[in-house]
C-alpha cells in the first residue's frame, strides 16, 4: 500500500496550471516562500553545490528558489499534472532541476543517505501516514544533514484561521484545500522525528496578518502554520 490519497492528488492536478500565477490559488505559497527560504539559509547556510531533495514539490516554488541559490535539486511529487507544470516552468527559467513522479517512500529505497538537505513543505497534511514520510526523509538525508518540514497545527485556532478564515472568509485558498483531522501537532511530529533519528533544532510559526495581507515568521506563535528544522544523527 503506498502512502497516497488519490483525491488529494486530483485536487492539486485540477488547478496545476495556475501554480505560477502569483494571484491564483497558490498565492499563499508564493507569499511565504521568501520566509521559508530565509529559515532554510539560516540553518543550512550557503546552498551552492549542496544536494537537496524537495518532497511534495508541487509546481516548484521552493525547488526553483533552491536551484537559483546553486543547489543541486531533485524534486518529487505524486500528482502527474503538477510535475508536468514544474518541469515546463523550470525549462522556461533555464533551471536544471531533476523532477520525478515518486512518493518519498519509493524514492528512499534507492536514494538512501544521498542529500545534504531534504525539504517537505505543506505536504504532510495531505498524506494518510505522515510519520511514514518522516521515516523516508530520515532515510534520504545524509548523517548530520538537515530536514525542513512545514505543516499545520491542530487546535481550535488553526481550525478557525486555516479553514474558516483562509478557505471561507478570506478565500485565500480554495474551499476543501485542507482537512482539519489531518493537521499535525508539533508534539506528534516531534515524536515521529525522534523515532527516526532526527533531532528538532528549531521551530517557528508562519503567521498571516489579514489587515496587511502579509506573512511573517514568529517563533512565539506556532499555533497555525509552522516550520521546523531537524538534524539527522551522525552514524
Ligand atoms: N511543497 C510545495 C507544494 C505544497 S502543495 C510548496 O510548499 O510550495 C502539496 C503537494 O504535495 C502537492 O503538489 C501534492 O501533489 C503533493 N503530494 C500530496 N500527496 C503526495 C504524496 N503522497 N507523495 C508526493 N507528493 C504528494
Amino acid at each position: 500500500m503506498s502512502n497516497i490519497d488519490q483525491s488529494e492528488l486530483e485536487k492539486f492536478d485540477a488547478i496545476a496550471q495556475n501554480w505560477w500565477d502569483p494571484k491564483g490559488e497558490f498565492k499563499p505559497l508564493h507569499a511565504i516562500n521568501p520566509l521559508r527560504l530565509n529559515f532554510i539559509n539560516s540553518h543550512a547556510g550557503q546552498l551552492t553545490d549542496k544536494s537537496v531533495l524537495d518532497i511534495g514539490c508541487g509546481g516548484g516554488i521552493l525547488s526553483e528558489s533552491l536551484a537559483q541559490q546553486g543547489a543541486k535539486v531533485s524534486a518529487i511529487d505524486m500528482a502527474e499534472g503538477v510535475i508536468k507544470i514544474a518541469k515546463s516552468h523550470a525549462l522556461e527559467q533555464n533551471l536544471d532541476i531533476d523532477y520525478q513522479l515518486s512518493t518519498a517512500e519509493d524514492f528512499a529505497t534507492n536514494h538512501s543517505a544521498s542529500y545534504d538537505v531534504v525539504t517537505c513543505m505543506e505536504m504532510l497534511e495531505h498524506v494518510p501516514d505522515p510519520a511514514s514520510v518522516v521515516h523516508a526523509c530520515s532515510q534520504l538525508v545524509k548523517p548530520g544533514g538537515l530536514v525542513f518540514l512545514s505543516t499545520l497545527n491542530r487546535n481550535l485556532k488553526s481550525f478557525l484561521m486555516a479553514i474558516v478564515g483562509a478557505e471561507y472568509a478570506l478565500q485565500l485558498v480554495p474551499a476543501g484545500t485542507h482537512e482539519y483531522e489531518k493537521f499535525i501537532k508539533p508534539s506528534e511530529l516531534d515524536r515521529a522525528l525522534r523515532a527516526n533519528q532526527l533531532q528538532s533544532l528549531d521551530i517557528t510559526g508562519i503567521r498571516y496578518h489579514p489587515l496587511q495581507q502579509t506573512y511573517s515568521l514568529d517563533p512565539r506563535d506556532i499555533d497555525v502554520n509552522y516550520l521546523l528544522c531537524a538534524r539527522k544523527d551522525d552514524e
